[in-house]
């Protein structure tokens, strides 16, 4: 068992690579450990994944406020939050060690200790007076924001598991404390949803309950989403109920306005990397069938959050006629309406299949020569791998219906 998840994990990296989703970072130079770079298709799938989250948590709600905040932070921001002191991982022979990366800001005796943020969490807190002031908010409200954290972890490891540079999706729900239980199943549920959303493997995600002696100091509960990841079950997401730890340390108050009652609200943060959500989403749809006798693996996306919708091909690359058509008549329109859609002329169909299969592209397009005659095409289907004759003019329609 241990073997075959070591060799899924392997698969699943080697794949990125071949397939140009996930590159380890400065590669050329021997790597960088714990930093990886972005390819086309990993990219798009990421992004894609914020998308998904973004329009979800923020575009979709009339409570929640956006926030873009800086990464490099005064230094008082993270004395105050507590990670100056006690943001550390435990070293082999116990010596404490903490994990936020330091730069200097100016120049000679000038210069200042600055950090890269850690968590994007303090960035939404310390704007906490500029969202109020600006949009007057009435509780209960969030802040929202995605962005690179920045840890220097002793032992990156697992691929983008563990990264030393990585990025996350946080939300910080101001309310009345009265209200916590209620927002923190609230949040629970929405976070599940979300999950599903996207198409994660439900039956790999386990709630944990955090025990007291393990939560952070700010925290009066926390349920960490875990995941059946190849190399064990372990953190995906979490969500805190961080009381109001956090605007009473940066003194911060609110005043509803109506009642001019002055309190500090109190935050449920429902807190989740990009990356372990697209890690997660890689193992959720690798899947591996036999066609014509031999293995073919596939990524079984949904076609909202595939990196490519459609790929469009003309049978043959060195027939002009086939190739103008597939261009002017199938892939530029629908270029144009789904953008995420590739060209592949390389190689026999065959091999563009197997291809297109390992990028998780749902649909491929095929123009041969009956489609100079009766404008029809070939649509393969990802995951049953048959075949429909289907209308040019129709395209659109029938990829959009799918999707
Ligand atoms: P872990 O226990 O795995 O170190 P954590 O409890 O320190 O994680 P949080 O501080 O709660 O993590 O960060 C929120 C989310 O950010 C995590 O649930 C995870 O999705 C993501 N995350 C944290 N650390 C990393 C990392 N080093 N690489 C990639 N993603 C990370």
């Amino acid at each position: 068992m241990k073997e075959k998840n070591k060799d899924l994990m392997e698969k699943i990296v080697s794949l990125c690579k071949r397939r140009g989703f996930v590159f380890q970072g400065s590669e050329i130079y021997g790597g960088l450990s714990g930093t990886y770079d972005w390819g086309h298709h990993g990219l798009a799938l990421k992004n894609n994944v914020r998308q998904y989250w973004w329009k979800k948590f923020v575009d979709g709600r009339k409570d929640m406020y956006g926030i873009d905040a800086a990464i490099l932070m005064n230094a008082r921001v993270w004395e105050a939050s507590g990670h100056v002191a006690g943001f550390s991982d435990s070293m082999e022979d116990g010596k404490q060690f903490n994990v936020m990366f330091k730069t200097e800001i100016g120049a000679g005796e000038e210069a200042a200790t600055v950090y890269l943020r850690p968590e994007t969490a303090q960035g939404m807190f310390v704007n906490f007076k500029n969202i109020v002031d600006a949009f007057h908010p009435k509780l209960p409200f969030g802040m929202a924001q995605i962005g690179k954290a920045f840890r220097n972890e002793i032992a990156p490891r697992d691929f983008i598991f563990r990264q030393r540079e990585f990025e996350q999706m946080e939300i910080e729900y101001f309310i009345r404390p009265a209200d916590w239980e209620k927002y923190f199943e609230y949040w629970k549920d929405e976070m599940l949803d979300w999950m599903e959303e996207i198409g994660l493997d439900m039956n790999k995600v386990h709630e944990l309950e955090v025990p007291d002696a393990e939560r952070a100091h700010y925290s009066k509960r926390t349920i960490d989403f875990e995941f059946d990841f190849p190399f064990g079950r372990k953190e995906l997401f979490g969500l805190a109920y961080r009381t109001d730890f956090d605007l009473n340390i940066h003194n911060l108050e609110y005043i509803d306005e109506e009642e001019g009652e002055k309190m500090v609200p109190h935050v449920v943060e429902p807190s989740m990397g990009v990356d372990r959500a697209v890690l997660s989403l890689l193992l959720s749809v690798y899947t591996e069938d036999k066609k014509g006798g031999e293995t073919r693996v596939y990524l079984k996306f949904k076609p909202n959050i595939a990196p490519v919708i459609c790929a469009v091909s003309p049978l043959l690359k060195n027939k002009p006629e086939l190739v103008e058509y597939a261009n002017t008549k199938v892939y530029a329109p629908l270029k144009e309406k789904f953008g995420r859609v590739a060209w592949d002329d390389n190689g026999n169909i065959g091999k563009r299949y197997r291809r297109q299969d390992e990028i998780g592209t749902p649909f491929c397009i095929v123009v041969d020569f009956d489609t100079l005659t009766d404008n029809t095409v070939t649509v393969r289907d990802r995951d049953s791998g048959e075949q429909e004759r289907v209308k040019v003019e129709d395209l659109k329609n029938y990829i959009k219906d799918r999707i």
